[in-house]
């Protein structure tokens, strides 16, 4: 007998209390946190899913190997234990720690761009982003047509646009040091690439001499859907899949918050010699000797165990199956969202959900602001707050207005979810209530993360 219910694959060792607010208390919070979720106490969040980013719960393994962490400030054992997990799913030569994801970009990029570079990508995460206009040169996003439609179906919905990528390529010859592709495309609804995209993409960019990087946060959520989704797949184990996804890159950046299954870490791994030792070189500057690279020795142990346990099937068919468990309610009750469900998270289209909240007054961000007052639920804002703000100064709005539900790797259960539709569904039959927001305060990159905002005035 093969039985439906798909269950989570591990039992609970430890728990961590959560807590209940009254409304009354949440908009007290809301009002002092200056109407921004990333400026409230954790403690006063029910179900917390700002981000899967280092939110999620170690395994005992991991815990374990913890406890072998080597503390040696140079060649750790812990290293080469990392360095061997890394290496057997990237193949890629020279491994470096990071103590995350964007440490590894800024080095690289750091490196790699010039002012006035392009960096072509499906889409850029919002770090990935902020480092190359750092380094003034421009992120380019170019997902295929179908990645900016919400509510059209398309198996690979994350594949970046591949002749808009050669055609960048070749219009400006010299500004193209490298070029990227986001698995899952996380800013883009977490959306998988297929392998036939990465493949080609590859064979574009090596065509014309240049060298192509996956950032690969979640690398064995999009193996997975190549598993299920692609022809030809069906029947290679998720490290088969990885393995030839990093076969086609010359480098990739990594955070090991996300697939690594860590709460802190990251990497970046490349082949070219002199970039490698150049990277090295920053890195000792900011980050740490290259064996520890800004992590713990156990820091270090927990991402070897990590890698191995992302790929394992029973999980990564757990963990595709919760959030497409939620997309399912939510899409039977009509609330727009993303469709298919992506990897790791439920982006509601706030656009279409709250059409009488101008872009200006930031609609997705109102939506978020509601589900926390009324049910104590955080979520991200994944629209013209984040990417709105241009490198000049001016405002643009975003393509897409989306509320991100980001589901935090083995931490919650089924009855969360059930819990988290019901709010949901709530919010929903409320829309027509919730009112648009300002901006009173904010800095000058990456404004989301502390800007404080306001209802908007007349709302
Ligand atoms: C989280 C993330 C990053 C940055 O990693 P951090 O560890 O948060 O610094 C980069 N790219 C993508 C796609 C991400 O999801």
């Amino acid at each position: 007998m093969q039985f439906r219910t798909i269950i989570e694959p591990f039992r609970i060792k430890t728990v961590e209390p959560i807590r209940q607010t009254t409304r009354q208390e949440r908009e007290v919070a809301l009002r002092e946190a200056g109407y921004n979720l990333f400026l409230l106490k954790a403690e006063d969040v029910l179900i917390d899913l700002l981000t899967d980013s280092g939110t999620g719960a170690m395994s005992s393994a991991q815990w374990a190997g913890m406890m072998q962490g080597d503390e040696s400030y140079a060649g750790a054992r812990s290293f080469y234990k990392f360095e061997t997990a890394v290496q057997e799913i990237t193949g890629l030569k020279h491994i470096i720690p990071t103590h995350q994801g964007r440490a590894a970009e800024r080095i690289l990029f750091g490196s790699a761009l010039k002012p006035g570079d392009i960096v072509p990508n499906n889409t850029h995460f919002d770090t990935t982003r902020a480092n190359a206009e750092y380094r003034g040169a421009t992120a380019l996003d170019i997902p295929i047509a179908e990645g900016r439609q919400p509510h059209l179906l398309h198996p690979f919905k994350g594949n970046i646009d591949l002749e808009a990528l050669e055609k960048t390529i070749t219009e400006n010859p010299g500004k193209v040091p490298l070029a990227m592709i986001t698995v899952t495309n996380n800013s883009g609804g977490g959306q998988p690439v297929s392998m036939a995209n990465i493949r080609s993409a590859s064979e574009i960019c090596h065509k014309h001499g240049i060298p192509f990087f996956l950032d690969a946060c979640r690398f064995a959520e999009n193996a997975w859907f190549i598993k299920v989704r692609e022809k030809g797949y069906a029947d290679k184990t998720p490290l088969a899949i990885a393995q030839e996804m990093f076969s086609y890159v010359d480098g990739c950046t990594m955070s090991a918050k996300k697939d690594g299954m860590a709460n802190i870490g990251g990497f970046l791994a490349l082949n070219d010699d002199a970039l490698a030792q150049e990277c090295k070189n920053v890195l000792i500057l900011t980050e740490g000797f290259p064996t520890y690279g800004g992590l713990a020795g156990y820091d270090l142990e927990a991402i070897a165990v990590g890698l191995h346990e992302v790929l394992e099937e029973d999980y990564l068919h757990y963990r595709i199956r919760s959030v497409a468990y939620l997309g399912d309610k939510l899409i039977s009750a009509g609330v727009p969202i993303v469709q298919p469900t992506g990897g790791h998270a439920i982006y509601i289209d706030a656009k279409t959900m709250l059409p009488h909240i101008p872009q200006n007054e930031y609609p997705a961000w109102a939506l978020s602001l509601a589900l926390y007052l009324e049910g104590g639920i955080r979520s991200v804002e994944i629209g013209s707050v984040m990417f709105g703000l241009q490198p000049d100064g001016s405002e643009k709005p975003a393509a897409m207005e989306l509320v991100r539900l980001a589901f935090p790797r083995r931490m919650y259960t089924q009855s969360h979810v059930d819990y988290l539709a019901e709010v949901i569904l709530y919010v929903n039959e409320i829309r027509s209530r919730i009112r648009g927001v300002s901006i009173v305060e904010s800095p000058p990159v990456l404004r989301h993360f502390t800007a404080r905002l306001a209802p908007a005035q007349g709302s």
